[in-house]
């Protein structure tokens, strides 16, 4: 088994009410591999600049990560993102976003990088997602990130990567945007009506709910005492996501899934704790276990029946 992901390699600028940091390594791609390379071999899929260089690659490397199929553009500069949040954290503001080598890019993938079992489209131009879902012909689970920014300038391009997966993990507030609806497994249905068979909503800190044709299964956020940064949480999440379905053989079975939530939701809860990727990047397998089984303690209870009134 294997895991493919395509998306953003970035340097981020953030600030939030604990701080902030001018230039850390970032970037969905990068979120999400730290976290999937807990479960299966990743293949990230993007482009860098002169000034990626060998502390960022060791960051990958040190997980396992194969960047085999990150490409160099000689005399480019890698993505650049800064953001400021705000005080709840919930929500932010983008300050810059400079494409830099994203924007000519076209996705080259190595063999290897086709023959995956499972795909990871992270949030970039929905043309470059499908792309990449159409180089990857064998691929069993394919998810789908995306963001505000695609839903409004190229809704038909993004339409169309929907139509060509197996599940989309967005947040609520993107998901409402797509369809007018605010409630989540309203709003989830209607996305799955363009094809996928599943769909995760990410509520921020009050958790994520997974949707199925007939069922709806939600998980809360893992109570953290403090949030430094939830830059690359929702990636995070979706590296323990799909990374655990890589895990179980691209067995996306109901089962499988709601593991998959367990386990992007523990993922996630390490990487707000610390700055960008500074926290997962030392993480241990044992200590993700843990809060898994918190959160299974946390969340079920024994419903033997009450005598009510009435
Ligand atoms: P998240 O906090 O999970 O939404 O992911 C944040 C990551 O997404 C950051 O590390 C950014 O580098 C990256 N990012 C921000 N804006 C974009 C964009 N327009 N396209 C691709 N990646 C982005």
């Amino acid at each position: 088994m294997s895991v493919t992901v395509v998306g953003s390699i970035a340097f981020d600028a953030v600030q939030t009410p604990h701080g902030g940091r001018e230039r850390m390594l970032g970037g969905a791609a990068v979120h999400f591999a730290l976290a999937a390379a807990f479960f299966d071999e990743v293949r990230v899929v993007g482009p860098v600049g002169d000034d990626f260089g060998d502390d960022e690659y060791a960051v990958l490397r040190g997980r396992g990560v194969n960047t085999d199929d990150i490409e160099h553009v000689e005399g480019g500069k890698t993505f650049f993102w800064s953001g400021v949040y705000h005080e709840n954290m919930n929500s932010r503001d983008t300050l810059e976003t400079d494409l830099n080598v994203f924007e000519t890019f076209e996705p080259k993938l190595s063999q290897a990088s086709r023959d995956a079992d499972v795909v990871f489209l992270a949030n970039i131009l929905p043309e470059l997602q499908l792309n990449v879902r159409r180089q990857c012909e064998r691929a069993k689970f394919v998810a789908l990130d995306s963001m505000d920014l695609w839903i409004n300038i190229a809704h038909e391009a993004l339409v169309a990567a929907i139509s060509a997966v197996d599940c989309v993990i967005l947040n609520d507030s993107e998901v409402e945007l797509f369809t007018g609806e605010r409630e989540v497994v309203a709003g989830a249905r209607k996305i799955m009506q363009h094809g996928p068979r599943a769909m995760v909503v990410k509520l921020g800190r009050y958790g994520a709910a997974l949707v199925t044709p007939d069922d709806s299964f939600w998980v809360p956020a893992y109570p953290v005492d403090f949030v430094a940064d939830p830059t690359g949480a929702g990636d995070s999440f979706a590296g323990g996501f799909v990374g655990c379905v890589a895990a179980h053989g691209g067995d996306a079975s109901i089962d499988v899934l709601k593991l998959a939530m367990a386990y992007g939701t523990a993922i996630a809860s390490f990487n707000v704790e610390e700055f960008g990727t500074e926290r997962v990047a030392r993480l241990t397998g044992p200590e993700i276990v843990e809060r898994v089984e918190e959160l299974q303690r946390m969340a079920s209870f024994d419903a033997p029946g009450v005598a009510l009134k009435g």
